[in-house]
């Protein structure tokens, strides 16, 4: 029997206000105690009041993105030092909305989990397919190549990192895959990160897309699913803290 106790991380992408972050916070921090390991992936503006509220609590806090960089002439980059200094545990790379928008490459994914890494930041490592991936059959092969690509970068380290299978498709839109969908996919990254590190039976493989409180304790109960990367229903305490007490 695993003892690995799950992890729910809500990403906050960019909502949120010092008002709206407070009251936020304090719905979830007076619920605790959670059975799972909870974070929060805020805006990087907010990091530092943030980190003065959960402070002394269990909940953990990150960031939504890392430069791959160290230091240096990059203009709107934070690098892992900045964010460890700001108490981060957790840093999410390569979600799907960086990939799309921000022209992220499976490389450019790989070297910010070595940056992150490099700093003792667990990187929350993004990978799934769109949906015309999906209905052209190559779900395995997409998210396959995401994963390799970290894998070959980070080589004796990959079992240090959390991965998030988030199928595009059930990003914000109200549409889950389906728990068999789900497990299914979960499956094959664990059997790949087998093929590279002992570790993997103890790594943490989160299911993200449209996670609510209605499909949490389902999509959790899979044998590969270590916990859920939250987007939408992370904004509201109600909805998180029920998602949490789910896992
Ligand atoms: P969602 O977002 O829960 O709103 O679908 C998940 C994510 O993008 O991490």
């Amino acid at each position: 029997m695993s003892v690995k106790r799950k992890l729910v991380v809500g990403n906050w992408k960019m909502h949120g206000s010092h008002a709206a972050n407070a009251e936020l916070l304090q719905g979830v921090l007076s619920a605790q105690p959670f059975g799972c390991d909870v974070a929060v992936c805020v805006p990087f503006p907010y990091l530092s009041e943030v980190a003065v509220t959960l402070a002394k609590g269990p909940l953990a806090w990150g960031a939504q993105d890392v430069s791959a960089h160290e230091q240096g002439a990059y203009t709107g980059e934070v690098s892992a030092a900045m964010l460890a200094e700001f108490g981060c545990r957790y840093v999410l790379v390569g979600h799907s909305e960086r990939r799309a928008y921000h022209g992220e490459t499976d490389q450019i994914v790989a070297d910010k989990a070595k940056a992150a890494l490099a700093r003792g930041l667990t990187p929350v490592v993004c990978v799934g397919e769109t949906l015309a991936q999906r209905e052209a059959g190559e779900t395995a092969s997409v998210v396959k190549r995401q994963l390799s690509a970290v894998v070959h970068a980070l080589t004796h380290c990959i079992g240090e990192i959390v991965v998030a299978y988030e199928p595009v498709w059930a990003i914000g839109t109200g549409r889950t895959a389906s728990p068999e969908q789900a497990q299914e996919v979960h499956a094959l990254l664990r059997a790949q990160l087998a093929a590279a590190t002992p570790q993997a039976a103890q790594m943490r493989l989160l299911y993200g897309g449209s996670v609510k409180p209605d499909n949490a304790a389902i999509l959790f109960g899979q044998p590969d699913i270590d916990g859920g990367l939250i987007g939408g229903a992370a904004l509201k305490a109600a909805d998180f803290v029920a998602i949490a007490r789910a896992a």
